[in-house]
């Protein structure tokens, strides 16, 4: 097995450095201008081939010596919407960038990549085959970057991927990921239910919205339920509700929106289904010949992220190579209901997803993922660098341990 580089003292304080100017720097989803100049900044300056993808993007590409496979690493690039308050971490590198953030890791995840490509590229000359590296825009907002850059080819060529997530919440240090569906597919949804307003002492001349969305909120969830497979696992969610603007007056409509995630199409499909049902049912149910109107919705649903879906082959390489090196390896957790885009690479080639757990609570670091005080504990990202540097070595020495032949 091949042997893996372990981050000197200097490579390591400059991936803090690297985390802490993207922490700073935050970009909203396809905004990530300065971040997409810094890259290729410093992909330039180590000599490495670039160019821009998916209008915020880079991809590079680090040649090796010897001609072979060719793997990606992948990094997102976004901040979210949320303003960071002063910590007692954060003081030397808090947002410059009023209500953006980044409090999803991927300030850590670009530094990460960016340190195993100065790695990878010093080593080129004893390299067998290429290394892309994928830093990619726009994970956190539909219909996510990952589908530009497969459309601006920048999967081409690449024969597997691998891309590491920090985690909040979970001890730092620790490797989570499972063989097979992983993340679930997320649809979110909007629901207009107008019904007729009026003043609340002649309630028969009315179809009240308000009514309809309570007694719809209250009833399909158990609806849902009995249309699955009690093992079926899925959630359904409200996430905000709107309206009336009079005390005494019954509005013409309310407005709602939620989300689902499932993980897999007929689920999801039987969850919109039973949604739509539920209130068709409810509007025969507030028909009221008084009011010269039929209640009536419109529900939109928008289909998110596919399921991802971690190859089993490269798993189980992968699986004896960590295990090896690091001393927290969990290969066989639960199925996850977040959502990633990374998801769109694994339907195209193999390859795996992971998490690599980022807090600390020795540090004081303990905040979930788009918490407004999440931070990581910074010591991971030498370890984040040494899972991308390693996996891809050993890949490139012995692909046929991860891929099946000809793919
Ligand atoms: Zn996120
Ligand atoms: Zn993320």
């Amino acid at each position: 097995m091949t042997d893996d580089m372990k981050p000197d003292k200097e490579l390591l304080d400059w991936v803090v450095q690297l985390r802490r100017w993207f922490h700073q720097n935050p970009e909203l989803s396809f905004e990530e201008h300065q971040t997409q100049k810094r890259i290729i900044e410093i992909l330039d300056s180590l000599g490495i081939e670039n160019r821009k993808v998916a209008e915020t993007g880079v991809i590079g590409t680090i040649h090796g010596k010897e001609k072979g496979k060719t793997i990606a690493i992948r990094a997102d690039m976004d901040a979210l919407r949320i303003q960071e308050p002063e910590t007692d971490l954060n003081k030397e590198y808090r947002s410059k960038n009023d209500g953006v953030m980044h409090a999803c890791g991927h300030d850590g995840h670009m530094a990460m990549v960016l340190a195993a490509a100065r790695l990878l590229q010093e080593r080129r000359e004893n390299l067998k085959g290429n290394v892309r590296l994928i830093f990619q825009p726009a994970e956190e907002k539909l219909p996510g970057g990952a589908v530009r850059v497969i459309k601006d080819r920048g999967l081409d060529g690449v024969d597997a991927i691998v891309g590491v997530h920090l985690l909040g919440g979970a001890d730092a240090g620790e490797i989570r990921y499972r063989a097979g569906p992983y993340l679930a597919h997320p649809c979110d949804y909007n629901l207009r239910i107008r019904g007729k307003g009026g003043h609340h002492m002649c309630p028969q001349e009315c179809i009240d919205p308000l009514m309809i969305a309570a007694r719809f909120i209250s009833s399909v969830q158990t609806d849902i339920k009995t249309r699955l497979d009690p093992k079926c696992i899925y959630v359904l969610g409200f996430g905000t509700i709107k309206g009336g603007t009079q005390y005494n007056q019954t509005p013409d409509q309310v407005a709602i929106s939620g989300s689902f995630r499932a993980f897999d199409d007929a689920t999801a499909q039987t969850i919109e289904q039973t949604m739509r049902r539920n209130l068709d049912s409810l509007m025969e149910q507030h028909r009221n010949p008084n009011a010269g109107t039929e209640p009536h919705y419109e529900l939109k649903v928008v289909s998110g992220y596919p399921v991802l879906v971690n190859d089993a082959k490269f798993v189980h390489r992968a699986t004896t190579v960590l295990k090896e090196r690091f001393p927290s390896v969990v290969d066989n957790v639960d199925l996850n209901l977040g959502a990633e885009d990374f998801a769109y690479y694994l339907e195209k080639i193999p390859g795996m997803f992971m998490f690599l757990g980022a807090s600390n609570r020795e540090k004081g670091i303990t905040e979930v993922n788009h918490s407004s005080r999440f931070d990581i504990d910074e010591d991971v990202l030498g370890t984040g660098v040494r899972i991308l540097t390693t996996l891809t070595l050993d890949f490139l020495d012995t692909p046929e341990q991860y891929i099946i032949k000809g793919t």
